[in-house]
């Protein structure tokens, strides 16, 4: 990675002629965002400057009617996670809107999605491809840019179409998770490509197929790109309320298989080995965990097994999912799910397999971190949005990338609610607001000498 300090800047901002394209406006408006006596690094080496961002952001203002017909348009197509076909379709139309900013695109291929069937078999399930593009590797500060193109809601889902619920208010699939925070980004970007500011800041964007099945086949990409960046914005939406996602639970999704033996109920009941009573003793036995430790909570949500009731039943499945506060709060998790196994395990006839494993590591937010959520705080404030950044038990790829030591910030996306809903809504004014939010994150970035604060641990 470069270093993140320049001790002079091959320019300074304020000689910066004029900006590259023509249709921007030329005039300034009385609401002048300035840097000056805004965010600043802690440490020396910061010269004031006097910076007007205003051109770049009121360009912003008049791509709504674009901003809210691509969001359209990427939410009329189906994108459940597994549904690899509309995910593709996605891609390619993202990789249409985005060939404007010029950057080097790559079609990846992620690994398949492996899942327990009824039957506790692994059944596989290819994903879309992940889309990647690159620009300005070279440039002094790297950023990394993360936006999931799949929804919750598979092809079979009855929530399919889109419908206006008043002015401001846009209800369906994926329109606040997360396909009008693409367009956010697309033109946050757009707006960094527009102005002088460029040339200090490279990108790396990964649109992945698959977080909202916890991004096991993107996982990677997310790890191999923290090896090249200084920050992560994530555009995720942000609460209802506005505010931003600030320290996040880690997760992890399990399976568990039990096998008995399948006997006649009637004439040979002794013989038989109870798969379903097995699985309830483990499940009670899990669920007893809930309170045992703080932070931690484990969810049984599913259960499946056995058949027609004059057979002892021999296969049964379960689902569970794990929250936790503390990256320690694992091992403990672990040593008491070995326990639990081995206990069941004992049992004549009987076997437990689990599957699974915590994909998500708690978000825990470091010095670097907190200064990056102040620099959005000002932004917000400049911009006239008053911004908190609160705790949530929702993972996403922020935990991913906090986990591999990138600062970053998970919700830039819209502002919207009842997500994973058929309630799902986007506030149709916060795709220009969101987008002026990270652009002038960007510009104010570009801007800045002295990156020093994004290596605080
Ligand atoms: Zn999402």
């Amino acid at each position: 990675m470069p270093p993140l300090f320049f001790a002079e800047l091959r320019y300074r901002i304020s000689e910066v002629p004029v900006a590259k394209s023509t249709d921007i406006p030329l005039h300034f408006t009385n609401n002048v965002i300035s840097n000056k006596g805004a965010h600043r690094a802690p440490e020396k080496g910061q010269t004031s400057m006097t910076t007007d961002f205003s051109p770049w952001l009121n360009w912003i203002d008049t791509q709504y009617d674009e901003m809210l017909n691509s969001t359209i348009a990427l939410a009329e197509i189906n994108s459940g996670s597994l549904n690899a076909a509309g995910v593709n379709r996605v891609r390619q139309q993202l990789a249409e809107y985005f060939s404007v900013l010029g950057g080097e695109m790559e079609v990846i291929p992620v690994a398949d999605y492996e899942h327990l069937s009824a039957s506790g078999e692994i059944e596989t399930f290819p994903l879309g491809d992940a889309l990647r593009i690159r620009k300005r590797p070279e440039a002094p500060l790297q950023i990394f840019f993360c936006g999931h193109m799949d929804t919750v809601f598979a092809i079979d889902h009855p929530f399919q179409q889109l419908k206006w619920l008043d002015d401001e208010t846009l209800n369906g699939p994926g329109v606040a998770d997360l396909k009008g925070g693409l367009i956010v980004m697309l033109k946050a970007l757009e707006a960094l490509e527009r102005s002088p500011f460029a040339d200090q800041i490279g990108w790396e964007i990964l649109f992945n197929p698959d977080e909202e099945i916890g991004s096991p086949g993107s996982a990677p990409l997310i790890a191999d790109a923290a090896n090249r960046v200084h920050l992560g914005m994530i555009y995720e939406p942000s609460f209802p309320d506005g505010n931003l996602a600030g320290e996040r639970k880690g997760s992890g999704n399990f399976s568990v298989c039990v096998r008995g033996k399948a006997a006649h109920a009637g004439r040979e009941h002794h013989l038989g080995r109870n798969a379903v009573r097995a699985m309830c003793d483990f499940i009670s036995a899990l669920d007893d965990l809930n309170g045992q430790r703080p932070g931690v909570t484990i969810n049984p949500g599913f259960i499946e097994g056995g058949g027609a009731v004059n057979i002892v039943p021999d296969t049964c499945i379960s689902r569970f999912n794990i929250r936790l506060e503390k990256p320690e709060d694992e091992g403990w998790c672990h040593d008491r799910l070995e326990e639990l196994i081995a206990q069941i395990n004992q049992r004549d006839g009987i076997s437990l397999e689990l599957h699974g494993g915590f994909g998500r590591k708690p978000k825990v937010l470091s010095g670097a971190n907190l200064k990056l959520f102040q620099l959005a705080q000002e932004c917000g404030h400049s911009l006239g949005m008053q911004l908190e950044w609160l705790p949530t038990g929702g993972c996403c790829d922020g935990n991913n990338l906090a986990a591999a030591g990138i600062p970053n910030i998970d919700t830039l996306g819209v502002q919207g609610g009842k997500i994973h809903s058929s309630d799902e809504y986007l506030k149709v004014k916060s795709l220009t607001e969101r987008a002026k939010l990270s652009a002038l994150m960007l510009m104010k970035l570009a801007a800045s000498e002295d990156r020093r604060w994004l290596e605080e641990t």
